[in-house]
This record gives C-alpha cells, structure tokens and sequence, in this order.
C-alpha cells in the first residue's frame, strides 16, 4: 500500500486530533473536546496537515508499524477498525463519496469542538461521545 492509499483510508473524523486524559490511578482514558488548535472546529479537519509536524512536534503520525500501540485511537477510527478486522464502515467517505454519511452517522468533530487554546479547565471538558462507534 503506498502513502496516498493509507491516508485514504483515514476517515477524516478528526476525533484523533481532540485532547486526551488518563486517570492516573485506573489508567482509563477520556475524551475531551478540547481540539488541537490546528484543527477547524467548523470543518473538523487539520488547517496545516501537510506541515502539522512543524506546529504540533508532538502529533502522531499513524502508520502501520505503530498502528497496534495506540490503543487511544476512537472505535469508531478506521485504522483501527481494519487493525480489528472490522472493516471500513457503510459511512465511510470512500464508499459514499464524501463526508455527509460520516457527518450524518455523527463521527466527525465537526461542530462538536472548542480550540484547546480557548479553554481554562480541561477537565470539564471531557465528552463521551467521541469514543462512540454506530457499526
Ligand atoms: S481517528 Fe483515525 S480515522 Fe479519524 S481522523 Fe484520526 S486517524 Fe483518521
């Protein structure tokens, strides 16, 4: 698979670009939407994709090498779901065409998120939904 095959396979959701906390006595994981401030909350995609590195040193690139260690990625994430054996789902912007189904099935960010630069205690920000998957 070449590079712009596995990044068609990213559904665009954006919920991997969304801050993350650990409880630091049970380890669990929760969501916040608290996005990263590349991110377009309207459009719920990265502004500076190409060069998030830059901006952001500590994004993290998914690839196939790395994909079973981030046992953060959502359900519902499409890399995931192929790790799992899942399958892509019907919403998928490679089967519809666009990313209407996914905005409709409510997995994308879009609409849903507040720049991380613009909030004060993380920690009420912490959501549920971003870790739902509907297939
Ligand atoms: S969570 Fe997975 S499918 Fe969604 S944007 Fe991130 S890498 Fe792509």
């Amino acid at each position: 698979m070449n590079t712009t095959e596995w990044e068609s396979l990213c559904d665009g959701c954006g919920k991997c670009c969304l801050n993350k906390l650990i409880d630091d006595e049970t380890e669990e994981l929760y969501y916040t939407n608290a996005a990263c401030l590349l991110l377009d909350a309207k459009q719920g995609h990265c502004k500076s994709y190409e060069q998030r590195f830059s901006f952001v040193p500590t994004c993290t690139k998914v690839t196939m090498d790395n994909l079973a260690m981030l046992t953060w990625l959502p359900d519902s994430c499409s890399y995931r779901r192929l790790n799992e054996g899942r399958g892509l789902p019907s919403w998928h912007p490679l089967k519809t065409g666009s990313k209407e189904a996914m905005i409709e099935a409510g997995m994308s960010v879009a609409g849903k998120v507040t720049c991380e630069t613009k909030i004060r205690d993380i920690e009420d920000h912490i959501v549920i939904w971003p870790m739902k998957d509907v297939e």
